[in-house]
């Protein structure tokens, strides 16, 4: 190991900044943020460094001098004069100041890792100078995988802290509590800024049976790209995992490779399992301690059925957490190129069931037959004649504009436009996989790839 990652107490302390540009700028930015007492020394600064260090630190106008080192226990030499740069280090060493030389790592003591703040807790990621690249590139993962909350747990086991050094004098049962607390729902509802609910789980580490918990979660439309950061750290971290036919495989890839997965939807030539039977199954899952994931298309709680699963869950007191999911009608709209609303030909977009009844779809037509309005069906392919004729049926013109969407947002991803009036004769013959979503309205008919994004 080449160097040793030590997380540095600056608070109140002297750092000297030797330049003025942006360079130093960046230092400056994470000294203050440290609490740093800042020291620039150089011989111009740029207004908004100016700025920056007013009532934070010391600006000296002049060339740097060795005695600007004095009483300080950090220097970065961020100039563009390499022997300025090389003289800061050398004095450095020689007075045993740790001295970062932006971009030399020849010259440098120490180095400034990519760092992911949720403080109190900081992750640092060094290369040894390698290639800051790298690091940046490593640090935006941990970003993308470490939940915003981690910052309130920690928080919240940090004022535990006392309570628990006092109940637990053995450091070994004491870290066991912790863990067991780590493993429970209790961790969630810290992360959820919940501290009474978590309480409730370290204060009673004795119960060995811990309780379970449901995360109902969104996969979005089909792209696995469009999964939220929150659903992929659950689905890393879930022990069993429900998921219904809307979910694509390649989302499914992104969860833990080892959590038990399996389909509970309805596809065709299979036996479908019944709602009740689902929220049944997330109910016993839950009580044998384990994390279930319910993984459903799109959004939970648009067409989702997700309002039933949690009136089950409240019912049997399981905690659980929603996580919103990309709707189709968004990923849809997005990916085929139509602004659901548009200020000149839209003010509202109605998302409704176009599921056919016997061949025919009752909704409020009048309701929903109404100038700059964008009207989205999900499940409407079987009943796509009934609401042709319904709409023209209540006024809409015959003319207006339909787009119907066949397995949106993934690579099959096929956009078919017309009217209403015609747009059942031009899909017949043609063999459309489901799932498709239609949207009509003037929106459905703008020039693809003229679209404003003014809305
Ligand atoms: N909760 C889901 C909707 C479930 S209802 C969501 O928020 O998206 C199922 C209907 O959603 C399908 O019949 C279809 O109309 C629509 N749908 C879901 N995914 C789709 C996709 N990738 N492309 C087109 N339509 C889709």
């Amino acid at each position: 190991m080449d160097y040793l990652p030590l997380h540095f107490n600056l608070k109140d302390q002297t750092v000297l900044v030797v330049g003025g540009g942006d360079v130093a700028y960046r230092k400056v930015e994470l000294l203050v943020a440290a609490q740093a007492n800042v020291r620039i020394v150089a011989k111009e600064v740029s207004d908004r460094l100016q700025e920056l260090i007013t009532g934070r630190g010391q600006l000296i106008i002049a060339s740097y001098e060795q005695e600007h080192l004095s009483d300080v226990v950090l220097a970065v030499a961020a100039t563009s004069d390499d022997a300025v740069n090389r003289q800061v280090s050398s004095d450095a060493h020689a007075a045993s100041i740790p001295v970062n030389v932006v971009d030399k790592p020849e010259l440098c003591s120490v180095i400034f890792p990519a760092i992911v703040d949720r403080s109190p807790v900081i992750m640092s990621v060094g290369t040894g100078g390698a290639t800051p690249v790298l690091a940046r590139y490593l640090k935006s993962l941990l970003d993308q995988a470490i939940p915003e909350g981690i910052s309130r747990l920690a928080t919240y086991l940090k004022s535990k802290r006392g309570d628990l050094k006092t109940k637990y004098p053995d450091s070994n049962r004491r870290r066991h509590v912790i863990e067991t607390f780590l493993s429970s729902p209790g961790k969630e509802f810290a992360i959820n800024s919940r501290p009474d609910e978590a309480d409730a789980y370290l204060d009673h580490p004795e119960i060995e049976v811990v309780q379970g918990e449901v995360y109902l979660v969104g996969a979005g439309p089909g792209d696995p790209d469009l999964l939220t950061l929150r659903a992929v750290q659950l689905m890393q971290s879930a022990d069993v995992i429900l998921y219904d036919n809307l979910v694509s495989d390649l989302v499914l890839q992104r969860a833990r490779r080892d959590a038990y997965k399996e389909f509970v939807g309805k596809r065709s030539g299979y036996k479908s399992t019944a709602q009740e039977d689902i929220n049944a199954m997330l109910v016993r899952l839950a009580k044998e301690g384990k994390r279930v994931l319910r993984l459903k298309g799109g959004d939970p709680f648009i067409f989702g059925r997700g309002g039933e699963e949690i009136e089950a869950l409240i019912a049997e007191k399981i905690p659980f957490q929603v996580i919103p999911g990309i709707s189709a009608a968004n990923g849809c709209a997005a990916y085929a190129g139509i602004p659901l609303t548009h200020r000149d030909y839209s003010q509202s977009v109605r998302f409704v069931t176009g599921h056919p009844k016997d061949g025919v779809v009752s909704l409020a037509w009048e309701d929903l037959v109404s100038p700059n309005q964008t009207i989205v069906f999900y499940m409407g392919l079987g009943g796509l004649a009934s609401i042709c004729d319904q709409l023209i049926n209540h006024g809409m013109l015959p003319a207006m504009p339909i787009a119907v969407v066949s397995k949106g947002t993934t690579p099959d991803q096929k956009v078919i436009r017309g009217n209403i009036e015609t747009i059942c004769d031009q899909l017949a013959g043609m063999k459309l996989e489901t799932p498709t979503l239609i949207i009509v309205g003037e929106v459905a008919g703008l020039p693809e790839g003229e679209i404003s994004t003014e809305n």
